[in-house]
């Protein structure tokens, strides 16, 4: 069975979000196809709001962006302060929308309305924050170590939030001392975990990484950490070489304290 010791000098576990803490059909499966299937009825209920006509207003500029820089994309022409066509201004914003979300576009304006939508959806339940059954007594065993535990992910620390603070086992913000994303850095580049330690205020080696992603797992050691590599249904298979090079666990249960501690 797999298993990981806690170095004795730890103090800190920090943790990915996608495919460790959470299945990394998450964001594909659950997030992206909810604004897909309610973007239109989203746009409806809340046209009229300052928040929504920010949003729209940005959509509008990168779709002109798009139409000067020749990108093929349905542009939305109708200018939305004037109501005398509103069904067909937010048909149009919806065509830009979901023409941007199939060209996988990452643009300020796709992420601020998802970022809207998805607030409003973990807010009234319609979704919840997955996370592993392993995941939560994991946790709560750790900190009863002493040990503090922040999350690293790429999603940003507003979603890191909602998916936590809206799980399927309720609010669980309290198991964490705090959040990075990649205002930090990359998680990729071994400066964005000595830039981790840094605000946290411990050395590199007091931290433990756990990942579903080997290159992550490889700049964090890089940085003087230690690390685990998850596996769960649905990650990126290991190489046979990846899987002889780094510890692997299968459940947060199997992380142990080393017997000397
Ligand atoms: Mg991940």
């Amino acid at each position: 069975m797999a298993a990981a010791t806690v170095p004795a000098n730890t103090s800190v576990i920090l943790l990915d979000i996608e495919g460790t803490t959470t299945p990394i059909t998450f964001v594909k499966d659950i997030l992206f196809p909810y604004i897909r299937e309610n973007l239109e009825e989203y746009l409806s209920d809340h046209w009229e709001e300052d928040e929504c006509k920010q949003d729209v207003h940005l959509l509008k500029k990168q779709a002109e962006e798009d139409q000067r820089q020749n990108r093929a994309c349905p542009v939305h022409t109708v200018d939305q302060t004037v109501h005398t066509d509103e069904e067909k201004a937010i048909r149009e914003v919806v065509e830009s929308v979901l023409w941007q979300m199939a060209a996988d576009r990452k643009t300020t304006a796709l992420k601020q309305l998802q970022g809207h939508m998805w607030r409003a959806a973990y807010h009234s339940g319609k979704i919840k924050g997955e996370v592993y059954q392993d995941v939560v007594p994991a946790i709560r065993g750790w900190r009863q170590w002493g040990m503090k535990v922040f999350i690293y992910s790429s999603g940003s620390v507003e979603a890191q939030k909602l998916l936590f603070g809206y799980s399927v086992e309720g609010d669980l913000l309290d198991l964490f001392d705090g959040h990075f994303d990649t205002n930090v850095g990359a998680k990729v580049e071994s400066k964005s975990y000595e830039r981790i330690a840094e605000r946290i205020g411990c050395a590199p080696e007091e931290i433990m990484f756990l990942t579903d992603v080997t290159r992550e797992a490889k700049a964090a050691e890089e940085a003087g950490l230690s690390v685990a590599v998850v596996l769960r249904p649905g990650n990126m298979e290991l190489t046979e070489e990846e899987r002889a090079q780094y510890t692997t666990i299968t459940s947060f249960s199997q992380i142990g304290l080393s017997s000397s501690a």
